[in-house]
């Protein structure tokens, strides 16, 4: 009779962490090695040539822009990880979040919950991973400037993910998408 340990992914047995060197933590580990181009591509962005610095001064549907606070916005990941993968910015060009003020701190969180729910009614997703990576050791593709992942998860999403992350068609999703959380988004 073969044996599994009692971890699963998608169906398929994993080693128990317990067998492992390491230091168990509750993340799951989405492995994008295409994604090194993205961090390893070039210098990090001053504030003038800063994407996030850049985008609130396009319009919302060049930059990609769903919502606009007062210190902070929320636009679509050029980059998605899954359809619908947000990403919240504080409208200063600051690095990391203890450098946020209360101010900043507090609409970058409330703008995570409005986040949440439109997602979550505009697209029926089972679960987000929500975080910051703070510097380009910790993978962040834009260091110099901080901004917080929504990315929603389905059941069975990381199936599609190599399909969804390599098609040409995304641009135009990406438009289509940010209208319509845009569009569900309470005002
Ligand atoms: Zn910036």
């Amino acid at each position: 009779m073969t044996s599994y340990h009692s971890d699963e992914f998608d169906g398929v047995p994993t080693d128990a962490a317990a067998d492992l060197a390491g230091v168990p933590d509750a993340f799951q580990r989405l492995w994008t090695p295409h994604r090194l181009v993205y961090i390893q591509h070039g210098q990090q962005p001053d504030e003038h040539a800063c994407p996030f610095c850049r985008a609130p001064q396009l319009s919302d549907e060049q930059s990609l822009i769903v919502a606009r606070g007062e210190h902070a916005y929320v636009l679509l990941n050029l980059y998605p990880y899954n359809s619908g993968h947000l990403l919240v910015c504080p409208y200063r060009h600051i690095a990391t979040y203890d450098e946020a003020t209360a101010d900043e701190v507090a609409e970058i969180g409330e703008l995570t919950q409005v986040a949440m729910r439109t997602v979550k009614e505009v697209s029926r997703c089972d679960g987000f991973n929500i975080g910051m990576n703070q510097g380009r050791i910790a993978g962040a593709g834009i260091a110099e400037h901080l901004h917080q992942h929504i990315v929603p998860r389905w059941a069975l999403d990381s199936n599609f993910f190599p399909i969804i992350a390599g098609t040409k068609a995304l641009p135009r999703l990406l438009g289509e998408v940010r209208e319509e959380i845009a569009e569900a988004w309470p005002r």
